[in-house]
């Protein structure tokens, strides 16, 4: 690559990389590892079965049936024009980086957060400033307020539950962000479901026209290889993405699965309850066997105390289980699996003796 006329801002870079290997217990990416409910798979194959007759025609650059099915299950009165999909949230991230962000621009957020902001941030040729977190990982409104005037940001991304450390987010926080600065605030959602103590920030949208809450099915909602996030915000907001987007951008046959799922929203979520309940059987585990296990709204955790975390990455691996190794000082990152997943890292971990280091 060092041969190639690459852009200035992209030269030393690496590209995301959670590992992918095929292993018994994958608790690397935070997904749902449930499967999906049958009867959500028949109606979504039909779905399917029908939309792939009409792919000779592009799809509906719109997806207003999406949209709409969008907006009925995020409720609080929320209309199809305030709605927006993409790819994953990811692109949904992208194209609002495209569309606010870019040359002479930036985009801060408190890390340690979702490592593809950074990403995001220099593919858009957007400045990134990372302001630290403190110890326990939790934002307060002065010290988001502070960094806000310092810095003069044009966007802020708050990530709540935060990604890695699963610190949730506080409606104070966002409030004192928004009103801190005259930039474009994201409030990503990724795990809201996971959250039962929070509300979710789209009710803070009415008369906040800067305020964009980033969501995806790819997480609580079990469906992220099918790859839909979604947004909502003013629908002014939405016209602006208009301006970046690629036409056609989201296939028809992504709109037809994402549309009969969210028809099954509730057997789609079923897993939740259960989820939350490992993640805290987890970190109890983990806190009785001497961790640091911090507090989360998500469904994975992010636990200290590890002596060497690249060596304890590398025993579980042997044994077929992956977790994540975000080189955050003596941490790792496990995603809140089924039973029996939960089970074996527990199992796992107890082995390998005080600190993850295995005994002599
Ligand atoms: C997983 C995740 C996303 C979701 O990405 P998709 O592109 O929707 O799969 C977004 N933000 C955060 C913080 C995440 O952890």
């Amino acid at each position: 690559m060092s041969d190639l006329p690459l852009r200035v801002n992209l030269v030393g870079k690496q590209p995301y990389g959670a590992p992918q290997d095929l292993v018994p217990v994958s608790l690397n990416v935070n997904e749902n590892t449930h499967p999906i409910p049958d009867e959500v798979v028949a109606d979504i194959v039909a779905s399917l079965a029908t939309a792939v007759r009409s792919v000779n025609r592009y799809p509906d650059r719109e997806f207003d049936e999406l949209r709409a099915a969008l907006a009925g299950y995020l409720g609080h009165g929320l209309t199809p024009a305030q709605l927006w999909a993409a790819n994953g949230s990811n692109e949904v991230l992208q194209q609002i980086l495209q569309a606010f962000g870019g040359p002479g621009r930036s985009l801060l957020s408190f890390t340690p957060t979702y490592s593809m902001y950074p990403l995001l941030a220099s593919g858009t040729d957007t400045a990134w400033i990372d302001v630290p977190r403190p110890s326990d990982y939790a934002l307060t409104p002065e010290l988001v307020v502070a960094a806000l005037a310092e810095h003069q940001p044009d966007i802020v991304i708050l990530c709540g539950p935060n990604n890695p450390t699963g610190t949730p987010l506080d409606r104070e926080v966002i409030l004192a962000a928004y009103d801190a600065f005259d930039g474009i605030l994201i409030v990503d959602e990724a795990y809201q479901e996971f959250d039962t103590e929070h509300e979710s920030a789209v009710t803070l949208l009415p008369g906040r026209h800067r305020l964009l809450v980033s969501r995806t099915m790819s997480k609580a909602f079990a469906f992220a290889g099918v790859r839909l996030g979604y947004l909502a915000a003013d629908p002014a907001v939405i016209d602006a993405l208009r301006l970046v987007r690629l036409p056609y951008h989201l296939s028809a046959l992504t709109q037809a699965a994402a549309t009969a799922a969210l028809r099954h929203a509730d057997a789609m979520l079923r897993a939740v309850a259960d989820i939350r309940m490992q993640r805290d059987r987890l970190g109890a585990a983990l806190t009785e066997l001497g961790y640091t296990v911090h507090p989360s709204g998500a469904n994975f955790l992010l636990v200290g105390g590890f002596a060497d975390p690249a060596a304890t990455f590398a025993a579980l691996r042997a044994e077929g289980i992956l977790i994540r190794n975000l080189s955050i000082d003596g941490h790792l990152r496990i995603t809140a699996g089924t039973a029996a997943e939960t089970d074996a890292v527990i199992a796992a971990i107890a082995a390998l003796g005080a600190g993850g280091a295995r005994s002599a």
